[in-house]
């Protein structure tokens, strides 16, 4: 019999690569996706129509354990968050409610029932925030420098408690950025492969960027979801910190974009002092040392392959009118 799976957040990018991932190992997938969000399946392109949806507010305790009990999921997969981190500012206790408030609702649904479901919980290398030791590993301290952050701090433990208090099969995954074609445009690398694309198009002729030595540990998401998956096959249920062990700046970022394109990004990059941030730290990188081992986990994919898959998608997405140009 095909195991099932539940998703929060299957609308988003990492939903929509887990969700492939499982359909291609068999499974039955299962998003539990909030009434008012349901038109957002259609993002999931190919896939809207392979996987089930089931109509909850991820607010609702009652009902998450109503669709514990009816779904009888094998594994749980909590990814639902407001991922854009500088958002959680203005709503720090919605942010609260989401990360933290799900991953409990759904821990205690799992308890409740008495399942043997297995739980894996989206953690974030945000968690470690200002940091005295790079690369970051599993024993690394968490400082969280904004609400998102201690959000994911708090859901991070809970599902801790749930492990040791409980004895249930919860895992955490602290993965580092991960992105694709299908990141939204207000992060940094879809907002230059959308620029990249527009320019050499001649539908745009130059690019605002904020802090081009801005550092990060960029990763491609199909990676990534495969290092979730692998966590709830292990044989027991440990914490991983997930990222490519490489960093990268933001300007090595529009170099690799503006290459694939036969163009100089400096020639088009401008610096817009506005969208420079203040409360930055910039030594976020992974040591996977673990996964490695345990998981036998590691990237696939380049970051230079992960930006030209992005570049070429947004150049043939405008061909056919699917997005619209980068604004200059
Ligand atoms: P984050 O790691 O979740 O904050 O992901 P982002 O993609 O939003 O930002 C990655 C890094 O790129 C941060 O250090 C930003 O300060 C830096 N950055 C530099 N210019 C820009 C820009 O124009 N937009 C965004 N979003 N980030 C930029």
């Amino acid at each position: 019999m095909s195991k099932t799976a539940l998703i929060t957040g299957i609308t988003g990018q990492d939903g929509y690569y887990l969700s492939r991932l499982l359909l291609k190992h068999g499974y039955r997938v299962v998003g539990l996706i909030p009434p008012q969000r349901q038109s957002n399946l259609a993002k999931l392109g190919d896939l809207a129509g392979q996987v089930e949806v089931y109509s909850v507010a991820l607010t609702d305790s009652a009902a998450l354990l109503e669709a514990v009990e009816q779904l009888r999921p094998d594994e749980i997969y909590n990814l639902a968050a407001p991922s854009f981190v500088p958002a959680s500012w203005s709503d720090p206790l919605g942010t609260l409610d989401l990360v933290t408030g799900t991953a409990t609702r759904l821990l205690s649904a799992v308890r409740q029932v008495g399942l043997a479901t297995r739980f894996y919980q989206a953690s974030s290398s945000e968690m470690f925030g200002q940091v005295d030791q790079s690369p970051q590993d599993e024993n690394t301290p968490f400082r969280p420098m904004n609400p998102y952050a201690a959000a994911k701090v708090h859901a991070h433990w809970t599902m801790v408690h749930h492990r040791q208090r409980y004895g249930l099969f919860a895992c955490s995954g602290i993965l580092y950025n991960h992105e694709s074609p299908l990141r939204p445009p207000n992060f940094v690398t879809r907002k230059v492969a959308l620029a990249v694309a527009s320019i050499k198009l001649g539908l745009s002729d130059r690019l605002e960027m904020g802090n081009l030595q801005a550092k990060r540990d960029w990763g491609y998401a199909g990676d990534h979801v495969e290092a979730m998956w692998r966590m709830l096959q292990a044989k027991t249920p440990e914490d991983y910190v997930i990222g490519t062990g490489q960093l990268h700046s933001v300007e090595q970022l529009a170099a690799a974009a503006f290459a694939c394109v036969d163009l100089n990004w400096a020639e088009y990059v401008n610096v817009d002092p506005k969208l420079i941030r203040t409360d930055e730290h910039f030594h976020l990188v992974a040591n996977p040392a673990k996964a490695k081992q345990n998981l036998n986990w590691q990237p696939q994919v380049s970051f230079e392959a992960l930006i030209q898959e992005m570049v070429l998608k947004d150049l043939e997405r405008l061909k056919s009118g699917a997005v619209t140009p980068a604004a200059p």
